[in-house]
């Protein structure tokens, strides 16, 4: 019988690939839209999900969906997942990423009560829980110490998928590192270089301005991890799974890869280091282990570093 899922974020870059994923396998899938006039747009770009109005900060209307749609899976993907905008409004990311997934949690140990269905719910949690990690690469035993209300949102989220799994709810958090594609937004570090160096090359923009050059991020391609979840889902147990390539490049690195992908050798004519674009607080460098996802769900990355930054410009070129 034919599996149906429920997914949050679905409008966002991971929702969409895995929306995609999931219905190349045949699942029912079933999206949560915040705003009613997205439904248009919503029905355009997904002709085969259903749709449903909500916001995830109201656990009562996503217990009546969780009740309604009765989903084998359950993804929480939504939430604000800049940590710039998370310094901007605290209080809202706490909401939205922090709080609001005991709500989806707990809709589904209710509903996995009520009527006996194995509900699984995916946590998308990130390396951010772990802030400034004395240890490197950090697996699902590292601590968590978050630096910014991003991280905090996120780490109180997956210590709640734990806490639901000690009460024999099939919760699974994934901790995905940095994960990129031509569909990641232009105020993520990522596509605002892939598509400055574009249009520098193609002689639409003078300049590249950026902040700290220096950090290290372990960055993978968003579909591998989207796999990730969905494996996490269908595994024998429910755990918390670090979910990263293990390689760490600067975003200097990353501005050199973009420029010369664009067919320019000279990049450091076109980039100006602004301090209005370094962050307040930031990790130095996360590379995350995920051998555990490696052995378990037999989960690996498809898309080397080089590869995706490829695949970003060239998208940006066209
Ligand atoms: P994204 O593109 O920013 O998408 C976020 C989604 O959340 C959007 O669909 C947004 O809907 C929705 N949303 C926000 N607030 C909501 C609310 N109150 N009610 C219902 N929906 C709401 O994020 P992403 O890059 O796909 O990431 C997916 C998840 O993985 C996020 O939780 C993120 O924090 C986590 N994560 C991502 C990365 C990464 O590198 N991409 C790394 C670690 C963790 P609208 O379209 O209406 O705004």
């Amino acid at each position: 019988m034919s599996r149906t899922a429920f997914v949050t974020g679905v409008s966002g870059q991971d929702g969409g690939y895995l929306a995609e994923q999931l219905l190349g396998q045949g699942v029912q899938v079933h999206g949560l839209f915040r705003w009613p006039e997205q439904l248009t747009t919503f029905r355009t770009r997904f002709p085969d999900v259903q749709p449903h109005l909500g916001d995830l900060t109201n656990p009562t209307r996503m217990a009546a969906l969780v009740a309604e749609i009765g989903p084998d899976e359950i993804y929480n993907l939504a939430g604000i997942s800049s940590v710039a905008q998370s310094w901007a409004d605290p209080v809202g990311t706490g909401r939205v990423s922090g709080l609001a997934a005991a709500g989806i949690l707990h809709a589904a140990y209710q509903h996995k009560e009520a009527t006996g269905q194995d509900v699984r719910v995916v946590q998308a949690s990130s390396a951010e829980i772990f802030g400034n990690p004395v240890n490197s690469p950090q697996d699902e035993s590292t601590p968590l110490a978050p630096i910014t209300p991003y991280g905090a949102a996120k780490a109180y989220a997956h210590t709640m998928a734990g806490t639901f799994r000690s009460r024999e709810l099939f919760a699974v958090s994934v901790v995905l590192y940095n994960h990129e594609s031509p569909r990641r937004p232009p105020q993520f570090v990522t596509r605002k270089i892939t598509q400055g160096a574009a249009l520098i090359a193609r002689g639409e923009q003078d300049e590249l301005r950026l902040g700290n050059l220096d950090a290290r991020r372990d960055w993978g391609w968003a579909p591998d991890y989207v796999d990730a979840m969905i494996r996490a889902a269908r595994h024998d147990v429910a755990g918390d799974y670090v979910i990263a390539t293990g390689r760490s490049h600067s975003v200097r690195d990353f501005v050199a890869a973009a420029f010369t992908r664009a067919g320019i050798d000279d990049w450091e004519k076109y980039v100006v280091v602004d301090p209005a674009f370094v962050r307040p607080v930031d990790a130095v460098e996360l590379v995350g282990d995920s051998g555990k996802a490696r052995r378990e769900l037999g989960w690996t990355p498809t898309v080397d570093f080089d590869e995706l930054v490829g695949r970003m410009v060239d998208a940006d070129l066209r």
